[in-house]
């Protein structure tokens, strides 16, 4: 029997697997999308429970982006409805609009230093504003003000963009990412949850010549002559074998080496994808109340919190994410630290504890779900500022998603503009 032939094999349905292997398939390459699970979307999917939906990674997409215009490309409706306010701030039991003022007039109410941060920020638009690539933006700050609600401010927007704490990324990506990145400036929820465009791509493959296997597994990638040729899947139950031109990975760069005949691979080549690979932690409770529990119809964000770094307020905008009646909520913390191992169940209940002070209601909220999302199931496989490469020492095998992120990106966003690259790369090198 003739093993089934693509041109491409895309292992994983996450953002940067959907995104690449939809362009390829809109260029005329017969596609084969394989994923372990049994839905799309990996960290940035949706999952019902007791007709609430409850996503397991990503909460809020951007709009206007490198994401939004990959779905523009291939003529897929990128279904993300904006809130209005998009992002306020609660400080001191007061919310707070910022919008046409932005962070300037935020720091200006926080501090007397706040024109100087502003500066600061400003500075950072040329090169030489930027600070050493040592410092964290915690120091950063520090160099400013010790004013604690604003030392708050910044954990809690680095938390949200890189799901990490401001003592543990670099001030120069933060920097980088507001003054030369499109920064989540626009941003909404999807009314399906977070799977919804990611769904979308997912249906738009087998239109387009390709395939999406579900509940399917790589478990080897075939390398002959220095290439990959081919690869062993499970699938129903039975070991399945494919060839293919090229493999494009989303399972992250250590998983994917794992997929590769050691021989094929430098020696210690896996074994410095692993100690390179610094994943980070979040913790999110999923919430819900009969009676709304919070004014602000997007994200909330909080000046000092033990870790609480969010809260998002989807009915507000997507009424279709609860059952009747009811209002849906996530509050997100960052435990410390962040990278590396931390203890679940204190940070989990200082993640609560903070929830109490800062959403009046709470202890009445009927509480869905609490997911701790760490090693396997990282918000960001490598921390921004640590990525890996995309290429692979197979001429032929390239990988996609947050591990192999631009410089000073985060989040689907970095995932979308990684397929993009990979596959700019791939047509050229590969013409159909
Ligand atoms: C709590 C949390 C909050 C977040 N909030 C946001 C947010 O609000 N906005 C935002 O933009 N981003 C957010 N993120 C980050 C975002 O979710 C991730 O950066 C993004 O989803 C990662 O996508 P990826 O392309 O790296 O693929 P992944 O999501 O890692 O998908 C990889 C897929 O490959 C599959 N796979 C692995 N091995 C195999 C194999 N051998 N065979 C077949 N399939 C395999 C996996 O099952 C998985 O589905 C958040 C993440 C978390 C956890």
């Amino acid at each position: 029997m003739t093993s089934p032939s693509f041109d491409a094999l895309v292992i994983g349905a996450g953002v940067g697997g959907l995104c690449a292997a939809a362009r390829l398939a809109h260029q005329g390459y017969r596609t084969l999308v394989v994923e372990r699970l049994d839905q799309v979307g990996g960290r940035a999917s949706t999952h019902d429970v007791d007709g609430f939906k409850i996503n397991n990674g990503a909460i809020v997409l951007e709009l206007g982006g490198i994401t939004e215009q990959t779905f523009a490309e291939l003529g897929v409706e990128y279904n993300v409805r904006r809130p209005s306010p998009p992002l306020m701030y609660r400080i001191g039991g007061k919310t707070m609009d910022i919008t046409g003022g932005g962070w300037g007039m935020l720091l200006s109410k926080l501090t007397r230093q706040g024109a100087k941060l502003v500066s600061g920020l400003g500075a950072a638009r040329h090169d030489d504003g930027l600070p050493e690539d040592q410092l964290s933006l915690a120091d950063w700050v520090g160099r400013y003000t010790k004013n604690e609600t604003v030392h708050g401010v910044f954990r809690n927007m680095c938390g949200s963009v890189f799901a990490v704490g401001s003592e543990e990324l670099p001030a120069k990506v933060f920097l980088t990412y507001f003054t030369r990145k499109s920064a989540f400036k626009k941003f909404g929820f999807c009314p399906d949850g977070t799977i919804g465009p990611w769904q979308a791509l997912a249906d738009y493959l087998p239109l387009h010549g390709g395939e999406v296997w579900l509940s399917s597994q790589v478990d080897e990638l075939r390398v002959t002559d220095g290439q990959v040729t081919g690869a062993v899947i499970e699938r129903d139950g039975e070991t399945v074998e494919i060839s293919c031109r090229f493999v494009i990975s989303n399972a992250g760069p250590a998983a994917t080496a794992d997929m590769c005949p050691e021989d094929a691979l430098p020696d210690g080549y896996t074994a410095d994808l692993r100690e390179k690979l610094k994943p980070c932690g979040m913790i999110t409770v999923n919430f819900a109340s009969e009676r709304p529990l919070l004014d602000a119809p997007g994200l909330t964000s909080f000046g000092k919190t033990r870790r609480l770094v969010y809260v998002a307020n989807f009915t507000a905008t997507c009424p279709e994410m609860a059952p009747p009646g009811w209002h849906l909520y996530a509050g997100t913390s960052v435990p410390k630290p962040a990278v590396g191992d931390f203890d679940t169940e204190a940070e989990t209940e200082l993640l609560m504890a903070d929830l109490r002070d800062e959403v009046p209601g709470f202890d009445e909220a009927k509480i869905v779900s609490v997911a701790v999302m760490r090693d396997d199931w990282p918000p960001q496989r490598a921390v921004a500022g640590f990525d890996l490469p995309h290429d692979t020492p197979i001429p032929n095998l390239f990988n996609v998603g947050d591990a192999v992120k631009e410089y000073a990106n985060g989040g689907t966003t970095a995932c979308a503009e990684t397929a993009k690259i990979v596959v700019d790369k791939l047509t050229e090198r590969f013409p159909r």
